[in-house]
């Protein structure tokens, strides 16, 4: 582990991570605690200087391999997934899949990604100019990452970092450092050079320290709202970059294909336990098709398999924590007063909380408006196309969603007006490819993930002219 030496230098206190489906212990951790900063920034600025020296090919052979290494460990990655972060043994597999090529992505980036010439000439005056832009690295990012994709979004702040020759200060989750560290293990012996990453696990004090760090030059940040906006007041004048919630939006119009809208929502409204920023929360339904919807969504929703989530048979694993099932119950306990319907669920035991349908949840409930990142669903029936795009877009966030319709126009129109970063056309709002641009309109982000986007906003142009008079 190759945070442990710098880590045991300055602190002992340990994190023990624990299942969230049996509490068993996954592992212990070394905290690094906030005061140890100005030792974790001086590495990071030796590691900066280290990275910008790795020659392009250099950079991509490291993230080449590392891709290799992760696929050959596939087994190895996703039960740590599972151990750690409580996902489906299917759903981890998936996961490390999308490492892989999040990585291998990263390398093309290093390799065909470093600038361009500028046309001069094109403005009268400048003809005796001739030059280009560079991609130059940041220096030191720091990269902080939430529980719900352990290994994938950490992969996706450290591929674009180090194709860009960046060094990051990395701070997952405390919940889930086990990826973390082994991606980061990989990419050393696949040739990272050590001090180019650092890890530090601990919790919102240690990330406010990195984010408050004058020499960090970007931050790279993935997780809820109101964290979002805790680290914009505290980063001072350096480059944000976030991925923060969402309560994403399905419409299902009378004419699509009814079973593949009904299959899609529900694959996609509890997929990790509804712990999944595009995971469909609100599926709104054309009145004429909304009873019939109703009860197919839920007789389906019945048969899932809640449970352990190493048995490959299971549907739907535990949430995160006891903490984070009593904090969506009571989400669903305020709808449920305010005149909310329960269809099926809300019995929760322990970190399991049963795939749950909720109706007539009033617009002015938490459950409708902010995200409850848990397995549950709103089912709301509306009449014409302009209502059910006017319901999409209620509330803050807009990252993604979705739309099931045969009519072309009425797909086009939807994906037109709805204010999100991404709109799936006969699909559920969860549909994401590692090399397309990713984030959310509103308080849903602030830049763009997805490889190329995320290296472009990792590095900075650098602009050499040459002034060549005319002979
Ligand atoms: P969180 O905001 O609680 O924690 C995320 C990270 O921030 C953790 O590493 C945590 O230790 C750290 N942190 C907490 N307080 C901090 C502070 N004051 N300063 C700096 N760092 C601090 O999020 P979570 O509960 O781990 O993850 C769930 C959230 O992440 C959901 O809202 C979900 O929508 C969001 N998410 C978004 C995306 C996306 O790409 N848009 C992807 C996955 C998850």
């Amino acid at each position: 582990m190759h945070n442990a030496t710098l880590s045991k230098q300055t602190s002992t206190p340990t994190i023990v991570v624990r299942s969230p489906y049996d509490g068993t212990v996954v592992g212990t951790v070394i905290e690094t605690k906030a005061d140890s900063l100005d030792q974790l920034i001086d590495r990071a600025r030796l590691g900066a200087q280290i990275a910008r020296s790795l020659s392009r090919h250099e950079r991509c052979a490291i993230l080449e391999k590392a891709a290799s290494a992760v696929d050959a460990r596939k087994e190895d990655f996703s039960v740590l997934i599972v151990r750690e972060a409580g996902k489906t043994i299917t759903q981890a597999r998936k996961e490390v899949t999308r490492c892989v090529n999040t990585l291998k992505l990263s390398a093309d980036e290093a390799r065909r990604n470093a600038g361009e010439v500028i046309p001069f000439d094109s403005y009268a005056g400048s003809e005796s100019r001739q030059g280009w832009y560079t991609r130059d690295p940041l220096g030191i990012i720091a990269a902080i990452t939430p529980y719900n994709d352990p290994l994938n979004l950490v992969a996706h702040k450290l591929g674009p970092a180090i194709a860009g020759g960046n060094s990051v200060l990395l701070k997952p989750s405390e919940l889930t450092p086990f990826s973390a560290v082994k991606l980061v293990d990989v990419l050393v012996d696949s040739g990272l050079p050590e001090e180019v990453i650092t890890v530090a696990v601990g919790g919102a004090e240690l990330g406010q320290a990195l984010v408050s760090a004058r020499e960090v030059r970007m931050i790279s940040f993935t997780g809820g709202y109101a964290t979002g906006e805790a680290i914009s007041k505290n980063a001072g004048i350096k480059k944000l970059a976030m991925d923060l919630g969402g309560n994403a939006p399905v419409i299902v119009m009378e004419n699509c294909d009814f079973e593949a809208a009904v299959d899609g929502c529900v694959s996609r409204a509890y997929w990790a336990a509804g712990q999944n920023c595009i995971g469909t929360q609100r599926i709104l339904i054309q009145r004429p098709i909304y009873e019939r919807f109703r009860t197919v969504f839920v007789s389906k929703t019945l048969k899932l398999k809640t449970g352990n989530p190493l048995d490959v048979d299971t549907d739907v694993g535990p949430m995160i924590s006891a903490r984070a099932v009593n904090r969506a119950a009571a989400i669903v306990e305020e709808a449920i007063e305010a005149g909310g319907k329960v269809a099926c669920g809300h019995k929760p035991a322990g970190s399991l909380y049963p795939p749950t349908v909720l109706e007539h949840v009033p617009r002015t409930c938490e459950a409708w408006n902010e995200e409850l990142f848990a397995p549950i669903v709103i089912l709301e029936p509306f009449d014409d196309l302009s209502e059910a795009i006017e319901l999409a877009n209620s509330g803050e966030y807009g990252l993604h969603a979705g739309i099931f319709a045969n009519d072309l126009n009425d797909a086009l129109e939807a994906a037109g007006r709805i204010d999100v970063g991404g709109v799936m056309i006969n699909d559920s709002s969860d549909y994401r490819f590692d090399a397309m641009p990713f984030g959310g309109f509103k308080y849903g982000s602030m830049g763009r993930e997805g490889v190329r986007f995320a290296y472009e906003e990792m590095t900075q142009p650098k602009v050499v002219c040459i002034n060549r008079p005319k002979r």
